[in-house]
């Protein structure tokens, strides 16, 4: 799997704004009902005029909507974005696969159904058919959703490699923000969860084999 976010980037080629617009979206998107700018500003500990300057260019541009209560939520802009982010995983085009299936699913169920797969430590939705009800399922394709929250996570849970599932066990365990169930995935243990580079993954991986000589390789690589 390709590394992403902070670990694939070297800080030499970054531009550090960008770094903390991706911040104050990261944020906004574990917030279902928004966040206030005092909020942003403690939790990303930025100064207050960087994070207003940053919403106020969101704003223009759709990223992040004001909410009537003055709170920040993410804009409809990222809908258009997300649905041709999620158009190619794998170098497989999982919604075209998907939607012929999808759309007798939902024919013969009534019901809305969808395809979701892991990315990173979330449900990422990548294609979903409408059902006839008249509450329907209302999640739209690119929507992150928290991997323990909905049947799809689990059933994906269920069936990962035990070191896969190791590490997004360790973020919710490990992350500056936890024990949590949605860990950030930008602080610094997450991101050395992310890299494999975090000791605490590597012996949940050792929890997870029975042979002595996996032991043996994690002892060695401990450095006391
Ligand atoms: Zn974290």
């Amino acid at each position: 799997m390709p590394m992403t976010g902070l670990a694939a980037a070297t800080a030499k080629h970054r531009i550090p704004v960008i770094d903390r617009m991706m911040d104050v979206l990261a944020l906004l998107e574990r917030r279902n009902d928004g966040a206030s700018i005092r909020e942003l500003v403690e939790r990303l500990d930025l100064p207050r005029t960087t994070v207003y300057r940053i919403l106020n260019t969101l704003q223009l541009h759709d990223m992040v909507r004001r909410t009537a209560g003055g709170d920040y939520r993410l804009g409809p802009r990222l809908l258009a974005l997300a649905a041709r982010a999620a158009a190619d995983i794998g170098g497989v085009d999982l919604p075209v696969l998907a939607r012929p299936h999808l759309e007798r699913l939902s024919a013969a169920t009534g019901e809305a159904c969808k395809v979701s797969v892991i990315d990173d430590g979330a449900l990422l939705v990548c294609a979903v058919s409408e059902g006839k009800r008249e509450y329907a399922l209302t999640v739209v394709p690119g929507q992150r959703l928290p991997l323990h929250a909905g049947a799809a996570g689990k059933v994906l849970l269920a069936h990962l490699p035990a070191k896969e599932l190791a590490r997004i066990l360790a973020k919710s365990v490990n992350c500056e923000h936890g024990p949590t169930a949605t860990p950030d995935n930008t602080c610094h243990a997450c991101v050395a969860i992310s890299a494999g580079s975090s000791l605490d993954v590597i012996e949940m991986d050792a929890a997870s084999q029975r042979g002595i000589d996996d032991i043996r390789e994690i002892r060695d690589r401990v450095v006391l």
